[in-house]
């Protein structure tokens, strides 16, 4: 169905994933550390990798940085922890969802079809406007009477996403599925962090805001200034 890598130095885990995810119809190629696994990933061109965080040779949210610069690859991230600590960096670096361990082959390629599927369903769009913000999706850019915005590709996200719903609350949980796909985990924190980031970037804070108006108990919702 898809052709997948997995980055994991762990034999075990390394050989049962394969195994399960090939019996679910993929094809699958496996690499035991980071660098090895980036040559594969650039001479290979995998349809998504799997991406294992601790790795002997190098941090898998180094990996991915590495492996952003030169690829837009979905990428999945196997962790051991779920704390923010450790997923914020590394959904900041690009990573398009993750799984915890232990995790099934089944459970995987569930994730894994969703991440595909988002994928595929990614065509660009027109650009949004809200006031004197632009938000160009094919483009990637944003723009704030006239200036362009230096944001995150995360960042981005949300403020497309919320650009696409101007007027609308938003609620957090619902951030969570659609941008960072999320649908069962996921903290409310990791969203206020972003959130926050966003309102200095647009020049406005949560007390004084412009275009991002926290509802209370609720969620976001972004309105033009009035
Ligand atoms: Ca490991």
């Amino acid at each position: 169905m898809a052709d997948i890598l997995l980055i994991e130095d762990d034999v075990t885990i390394r050989t049962a994933l394969s195994r399960g995810l090939r019996d679910l119809g993929h094809a699958v190629s496996s690499s035991p550390t980071a660098l090895d696994g980036l040559r594969l990933a650039v001479q290979d061109r995998p349809d998504l990798i799997v991406l294992d965080l601790g790795l002997p040779d190098l941090d898998g949210a180094e990996l991915l940085r590495m492996l952003r610069a030169v690829s837009r690859v979905p990428v999945i991230v196997a962790t051991a922890r779920d704390g923010d600590a450790e997923m914020v960096p590394v959904l900041d670096a690009g990573a398009d969802d993750y799984v915890v361990k232990p995790y099934s082959a089944a459970q995987l390629d569930a994730r894994i079809r969703a991440v595909l599927r988002r994928a595929a369903d990614a065509t660009p769009e027109e650009p949004l406007r809200v006031g004197g913000l632009r938000v160009d999706p094919r483009a990637r850019e944003a723009r704030l009477d006239g200036a362009t915005l230096d944001l995150t590709p995360r960042e981005f996200d949300v403020l497309h996403y919320l650009a696409a719903r101007a007027g609308e609350v938003v609620t957090k949980r619902e951030l969570l599925t659609e941008v960072w796909q999320l649908p069962y985990g996921g903290a409310d924190k990791t969203v206020d962090v972003h959130l926050s980031w966003l309102r200095r970037k647009l020049g406005e804070t949560a007390s004084e805001p412009r275009y991002l108006h926290t509802v209370r108990g609720v969620g976001v919702k972004l309105v033009g200034p009035s």
